[in-house]
Parts: structure tokens; C-alpha cells; sequence
């Protein structure tokens, strides 16, 4: 261990130990380093090839597994998103919400019959929780007086695809969309743990007024250039 690289170079050639370069044949392959007076540096080559000076945060950010980056991220997040809500979306983006479809798997509960806590008609899922239920797409129907969809948003999926290739843009019109639309499966979500959890429940017209004096209020503390586009939205939130 206090062997130095110095004591492995003798007339300009390795002398490494026998015992090194059977075990090791790539040793001998290496070419003889030109030793010099200077004090050493540590370098770390990153992912694509980059040398720079040694860091932690460099290493980590090398040998971190990095994810797909995936369409829908700035449907998601974005700057003036609510983060709690952002959390909710990206979990059902990944369909990581514990659903009952989900528990159902994971606890092997087949015994158990779990219904949707708004129709109580069917198990509740992703899907049907967040749209397909009557419950929810009534939700649904009075937030699209306020959001900027052209049609009937389908499905989570197809709405969230629909919005990703603008959702880059700054506009009044996507900023609100995109909060109303986190708030809107946050709220459906906390609804449908209040049926389940705490036998309190709210009904459309209650949840509708939450989501949309949540969204309201977040857009009070909102910055935008006077535009018509702005007035318009102002007036139809009544923000003076
Ligand atoms: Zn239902």
C-alpha cells in the first residue's frame, strides 16, 4: 500500500511483480509514464468523453442511472406549476398511483371486491378513477369551460400527448391549462382518499369550486405580459 508509482518504473520500463502481470495481463500493455516533478491531478472522463478536473458531483452525474426522457415531462413540470399537485401527475404519468387495480396485485386480495369510491360500479384504475368515471368526467366537463382543450380530452394519456408538443410555451393559455389540469387530478385524487379513508365526501360543484379557487389563486401570484390574450383570461377568471 506505500508503494508509489515511481517504485514500479525502473530504466524507463515497468518492473511490476510477476505475480501482478499474470494476474493482470493488460499491465504489461500499458506504455511507461513519463514521471516528472509536477504535483498530480485527478481527472475524471465523463459519459460522453469530456475530461475535466475531479468532482463528486461530476462522478455522480456519470455513473447515476439516467431515465428515458420522456415527452410529457414539461406538461408536468414547469415553473409555475403547484409542486404538490406536479407530484400527483407525475405519479400518474408513471401510473404509480395506488389505485386499486394496483393494491389489488400487490396484496393478492382477490377475496376483497374493491369498488371506485365515486360510482362504486367498478374497481377503481388510473384510467377510470381520473376519467372514465361518471364522477370524474363530470369534474372534467366544468374544468374544460376553463381550460383551452378544443375537444373532449379522452383519456389521460391522449391529453397529456396532445398538450406535450406545445407545453414548452409560455403562454397565458398553456400555464393555466397545464394547472388545471394538475389540479384536477390532485383534487380528484385527495377526493377519492377522503371516500375511502375518512367517509367525508364533497360533491361536483364542491370539488369544481376547490380546483378552481386553488388554480385562481396560483395565478393571482402570476406575472404575465399585458396582452388581449391575458385580458381575456382575466376577465374569465374574474382577476382584477
Ligand atoms: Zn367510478
Amino acid at each position: 500500500m506505500q508503494s508509489k508509482v515511481r517504485d514500479l518504473i525502473s530504466n524507463e520500463q515497468w518492473s511490476w511483480p510477476a505475480h501482478w502481470t499474470q494476474k493482470y495481463p493488460l499491465l504489461s500493455c500499458l506504455s511507461v509514464l513519463n514521471l516528472n516533478e509536477e504535483q498530480d491531478q485527478i481527472y475524471w472522463r465523463s459519459y460522453d468523453g469530456v475530461l475535466s478536473m475531479f468532482s463528486v458531483n461530476l462522478a455522480w452525474h456519470s455513473i447515476h442511472p439516467r431515465g428515458m426522457k420522456v415527452g410529457w415531462f414539461r406538461v408536468v413540470w414547469f415553473s409555475q406549476c403547484i409542486p404538490r399537485h406536479a407530484f400527483i401527475m407525475w405519479l400518474l404519468m408513471g401510473e404509480r398511483i395506488k389505485t386499486q387495480d394496483k393494491l389489488k396485485a400487490w396484496e393478492k386480495r382477490d377475496h376483497v371486491i374493491l369498488l371506485c369510491p365515486f360510482c362504486r360500479n367498478q374497481e377503481d384504475s388510473h384510467n377510470h378513477l381520473f376519467f372514465e368515471c361518471n364522477f370524474s368526467s363530470q369534474v372534467w366537463h366544468k374544468i374544460l369551460s376553463l381550460c383551452y382543450f378544443s375537444s373532449d380530452p379522452g383519456g389521460w394519456k391522449q391529453t397529456v400527448a396532445s398538450m406535450a408538443p406545445l407545453a414548452h410555451r409560455k403562454s397565458v393559455r398553456m400555464v393555466v391549462t397545464k394547472l388545471l389540469l394538475a389540479a384536477t387530478v390532485y383534487y380528484l385524487w385527495q377526493e377519492r382518499n377522503a371516500r375511502c379513508f375518512k367517509q367525508e365526501s364533497r360533491s361536483i360543484g364542491k370539488l369544481y369550486e376547490v380546483i378552481y379557487a386553488t388554480v385562481r389563486l396560483k395565478i393571482m401570484s402570476l406575472k404575465f405580459k399585458d396582452s388581449d390574450q391575458v385580458r381575456n383570461m382575466k376577465a374569465l377568471w374574474r382577476i382584477p
